[in-house]
């Protein structure tokens, strides 16, 4: 309407729409026509064993690259994705994106790994969640075991009991299950014990300032002993200088996932590191 009246006519920049709606606005509109004109890719980062050095595992993380507003970061568009709903289709793309890139690796005859898949709470909350992956593993073949979802504590906290049944599901059907952003939530130990987990990924902010903040070194090593006492894998996510890896190496921390290995990258480029095998553990 405003178009019509006009090029100096400024009705869309009233007080009552300011300029955070607008953009909020045309954020929303572009992400509606994403996915059907092929702007999402997926970028994936290795996580690694930290005993070994082998890749155990690649978390999927999407790219949005708008044809009208280039590349826009997940912090900013998933949370509005989350609010639309258009999550679901979103996240379902991702999930069937990944199961068929893993599968095309391990065509290839590369070594074998995980792929991580960041799960979103509408998703999580989808009745039909679980017949979803059902059919994106038959379409695309992956095993299970070979498939790694992750959820944050906020998402496990909105409905106790919801998480405990479909975890218990998920891990019927023999995917793995992680905890994401592990301490930066709010769910208590006596829930933890309940949910059927197989991985928890200590935070990055914890990691970001271990070699200085005595107090997140001292939260490092509480996650390590609480985790693996629960009898868990436990992964450290950020991990980007030396130090911080030989301080995890000392806790005994199982993985590790960070920019001193490598950021996330474009398929092809993964499939490089993955056809290089080990990645440099530094000293
Ligand atoms: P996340 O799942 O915790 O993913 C880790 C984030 O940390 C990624 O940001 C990754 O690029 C970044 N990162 C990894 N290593 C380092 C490091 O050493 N240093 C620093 N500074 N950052 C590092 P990204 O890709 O921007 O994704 C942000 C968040 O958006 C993700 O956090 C996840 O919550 C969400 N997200 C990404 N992809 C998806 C998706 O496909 N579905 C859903 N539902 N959420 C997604
Ligand atoms: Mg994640
Ligand atoms: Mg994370
Ligand atoms: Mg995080």
């Amino acid at each position: 309407r405003a178009k019509q009246q006009g090029r100096n006519n400024y009705q869309l920049y009233t007080p009552a729409l300011g300029a955070r709606a607008l953009e909020r606005l045309v954020l929303e509109n572009r992400l509606y026509k994403a996915l059907e004109r092929e702007e999402f890719l997926l970028h994936y980062q290795p996580q690694v064993n930290l005993i070994t050095g082998q890749i155990v595992g690649m978390e999927a993380l999407i790219r949005w690259n708008s044809s009208d507003l280039g590349f826009i970061s997940p912090y900013q568009f998933i949370p509005l994705a989350e609010e639309t709903g258009l999550i679901c289709p979103i996240g379902e793309w991702v999930l069937r994106t990944a199961c068929a890139q893993n599968r095309l690796w391990q065509s290839q005859g590369l070594p074998q790994f995980r792929i991580a898949v960041n799960l979103s709470a509408r998703q999580f909350q989808q009745n039909n969640l679980l017949k979803i992956i059902d059919q994106i593993l038959a379409e695309t073949g992956l095993e299970p075991y070979f498939l790694e979802l992750e959820i944050t504590e906020s998402i496990a906290m909105q409905d106790v009991d919801l998480t405990i049944s479909v975890l218990r599901k998920l891990q019927n059907m023999g995917i793995q299950i992680s905890m994401d952003d592990f301490g930066t939530g709010y769910s208590s130990l006596s829930y933890l014990k309940h949910f059927p987990l197989d991985t928890l990924k200590i935070d990055r902010s914890f990691i970001r300032d271990l070699m200085r903040n005595p107090h997140d070194a001292a939260i490092v090593k509480a996650i390590m002993a609480l985790g693996h006492g629960l009898n868990l894998k436990v992964i450290a996510e950020g991990v980007e200088t030396p130090e911080q890896l030989e301080f995890l190496r000392s806790v005994e921390c199982d993985g590790l996932q960070g920019y001193l290995f490598s950021p996330p990258v474009a398929a092809q480029a993964a499939t490089e590191i993955i056809k290089n095998g080990k990645l440099n553990m530094k000293n």
